[in-house]
């Protein structure tokens, strides 16, 4: 029977089977490098995923290393700064919508400096714990579905939210027509052209089944970005300093092959280690871009 074959959302060009993982296909785009889990995982599978990854330790996780974690989101922060400053702009009183928000930590360090933030979440839990500080600027929301206020932002930002759906270049056109002229969209996500992934192949944590479903390259993200008129686009390696004992428990979900590798011997690394933070980089990446006219 001949391989079966599907054709890339980036750019139309046909994907080839890449590697089974977990008992799911993967196939990828020869043309822009955008690799794919086929056949999708439906809406009840997803929702049942996330469900049971919240209240398993995902938020637990998180919560735990919140102040590593909250470095991460500074690093953003700072990143959209850096943009900003070199377009003699500031994030003071700029409207930022945070697509994919969870418990609204990137907000809170957006709106302790100066920004007028909004949120959408899903997860109804999270949703209750963002407002908490953000005033009710958190919807529990469906980008799609409009029911949020309907303006212009002047900052898009979806972190860690493409590879978690089926149809990304739908959020991607949706977050655009949100934003202002000139306005600037802020995107991070595993980057399948990374050099971790070319060296781990099938085994780069990032190649996490139901949980990620298309994986971006640099050039599929840059082709989809031109496309929709973007014109000053740069890309920054995503590197987080997380302590070891984070990155490990992570890897129990993103990696378990290398969880139980390394499982045996984690119980002899002494705590100092454990509480050592040190600069990851798997591969992931931040994209910032903006188009003529601001
Ligand atoms: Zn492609």
């Amino acid at each position: 029977m001949a391989e079966k074959k599907y054709q890339c959302i980036a750019c139309g060009h046909e994907q080839e089977k890449y590697f089974v993982r977990m008992g799911y296909d993967y196939y990828k785009c020869s043309s822009c490098g955008l690799v794919s889990t086929y056949p999708f995982p439906g809406p009840a599978e997803i929702e049942a995923h996330y469900k049971r990854k919240f209240k398993e330790g995902n938020y637990q996780l998180i919560q735990k290393f919140m102040d590593s974690y909250l470095s991460v989101y500074y690093g953003f922060a700072d990143l959209l700064n850096k943009r900003l400053q070199r377009q003699d702009r500031q994030i003071m009183n700029k409207k930022v919508l945070d697509i994919g928000c969870f418990t609204g930590d990137f907000l809170k360090i957006l709106k302790d400096r100066g920004a007028d933030v909004y949120g959408l979440e899903l997860q109804a839990e999270a949703v209750e714990i963002a407002n908490r500080s953000l005033d009710g600027r958190v919807y529990k929301a469906d980008l799609l579905k409009k029911e949020f206020p309907q303006i212009e932002y002047d900052i898009v930002t979806m972190l860690g939210l493409i590879e978690h759906v089926v149809d990304p270049l739908e959020l991607i056109d949706r977050a655009v027509a949100l934003l202002s002229k000139g306005g600037i969209i802020m995107i991070q996500t595993p980057d399948s052209s990374s050099w971790p992934a070319r060296v781990l192949k099938a085994h780069w944590p990032p190649y996490a089944p139901v949980e990620h479903i298309h994986l971006f390259s640099k050039e599929s993200l840059t082709r989809l970005l031109r496309q929709r008129g973007f014109t000053t686009i740069e890309f920054h390696r995503h590197v987080k300093y997380l302590p070891v004992e984070y990155v490990f428990q992570n890897m129990k979900n993103f990696g378990p092959e290398f969880h139980r590798l390394l499982n045996g011997i984690y119980g002899f690394v002494p705590d100092f280690i454990k509480n050592l933070k040190l600069p990851f980089y798997i591969g992931e990446v931040v994209v910032l871009a903006s188009r003529e006219g601001q």
